[in-house]
């Protein structure tokens, strides 16, 4: 166990801007976390989990204490029966040396999921996906230390009600849960998923033979359309794309004809973000050290020394100006730290 106090998130936001908390405690396994939280009995509104923080928009002092389960281990499990694998990793295990790993092993399943950065144990919290797959079509299982009593408590794929960005860990166990360990079905076949438009394009004539050339295609595509956080802070997509009703889509359609959406079932449309964003003339928008980035209008960027108010003064003349234009409610994608409240007023 690592415990800093008063803590710098500086290096722990892929942001990159200035942040505090009261205290940062970071744990290599699970009985430490219990024995922490029997100890300390902590209020659960003093508390915040801690991934990697790549999808996290922090603004300035936390008086919080932050949790950070930084458990290590990759095992593998391959089933007799048929063509399945499965694999456990720690909540500390970085995503992308997962997918990595996995297919060194010469499993498929998280090819698509390539260069998605941040820790395993924040990947079941809004369901990752990219690349038409996402987290919820390969997920066995998840283990998690309950905070409230110290208990361990496994959740299956239903438990979670997993959604587009979204599981039960962002609603009614919104903090109450730090998870320590997911386990994840691969296969030992490669089932290539190139149906999601770029991917499409580059394997048009070519044959897929390995989930490594799905992963490395995965990676060219993101590093030429995302900038590097290491390079400029940002945190991916910071808004959610958009679900709306087909009437609403068709109002949509009619005053914008170019609008970009794609059906979602049920009769529902997820209208692209970006095209809003851009279409309001906000792409490369800047204010001072803060903007939205000039080639992919969904990421919210960090010119150097932005503060994190700064970013959410951007970010707040986004929502407004799409609001005013098209009626669309934008909803944030990352965790704001101390004003959540804003975007769901
Ligand atoms: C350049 C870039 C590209 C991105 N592309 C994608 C993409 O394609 N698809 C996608 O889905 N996301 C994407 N993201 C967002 C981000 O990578 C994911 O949300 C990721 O899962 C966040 O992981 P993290 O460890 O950094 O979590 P953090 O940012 O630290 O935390 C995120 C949330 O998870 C919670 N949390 C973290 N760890 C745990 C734990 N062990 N137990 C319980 N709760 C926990 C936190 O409390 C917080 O609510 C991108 C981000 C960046 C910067």
């Amino acid at each position: 166990m690592v415990n800093s106090v008063p803590a710098s998130l500086k290096p722990f936001n892929t942001f990159g801007v200035e942040a505090t908390c009261d205290e940062l405690i970071s744990f290599n396994d699970e009985q430490s976390i219990q024995n922490w939280l029997k100890a300390e009995k902590p209020a659960l509104d003093s508390l915040f989990i801690l991934g990697g923080g790549s999808n996290l928009l922090l603004l300035g002092h936390s008086p919080l204490t932050f949790l950070q389960a930084n458990i290590k281990g990759i095992e593998y499990c391959e089933q007799k029966s048929d063509n399945d694998v499965l694999v456990t990793a720690g909540a500390g295990v970085n995503w992308h040396q997962l997918v990595l790993d996995s297919l060194d092993q010469g499993y498929s399943g998280l090819e698509n999921l390539s260069l998605i950065p941040g820790n395993v144990g924040a990947a079941p919290i809004q369901n990752i996906g990219a690349y038409g797959v996402e987290l919820q079509d390969l997920f066995v299982s998840l283990r998690a230390i309950e905070l409230a009593t110290g208990k361990l408590k496994e959740f299956a794929g239903e438990d979670c009600q997993f959604g587009y960005r979204d599981s039960i860990f962002k609603k009614e166990l919104r903090g109450r849960f730090v998870i320590t360990q997911v386990t994840l079905r691969l296969s030992k076949k490669l089932q290539p998923n190139i149906e999601y438009g770029p991917l499409k394009q580059l394997f048009n004539d070519e044959p897929v033979v390995t989930a490594k050339q799905v992963s490395n295609a995965v990676i060219a595509i993101r590093q030429s359309k995302l900038p590097d956080p290491a390079q400029l802070g940002n945190a991916g997509s910071f808004f959610k794309n958009p679900v709306v009703t087909e009437e609403q889509y068709q109002t949509l359609l009619d005053a914008f004809p170019e609008l970009v959406a794609y059906p979602v079932g049920s009769g529902h449309y997820k209208i692209a973000a970006g095209w809003l964003i851009e279409k309001a003339g906000l792409k490369g928008y800047r204010e001072g050290e803060a903007g939205v980035h000039e080639k992919q209008a969904l990421v919210l960027v960090n010119y150097g020394h932005a503060s994190g108010q700064d970013i959410l003064q951007v970010a707040k003349q986004v929502r407004d100006k799409v609001l005013e234009l098209f009626g669309i409610k934008l909803e944030p994608e990352v965790w704001i730290i101390g004003e959540q409240q804003i975007f769901s007023s």
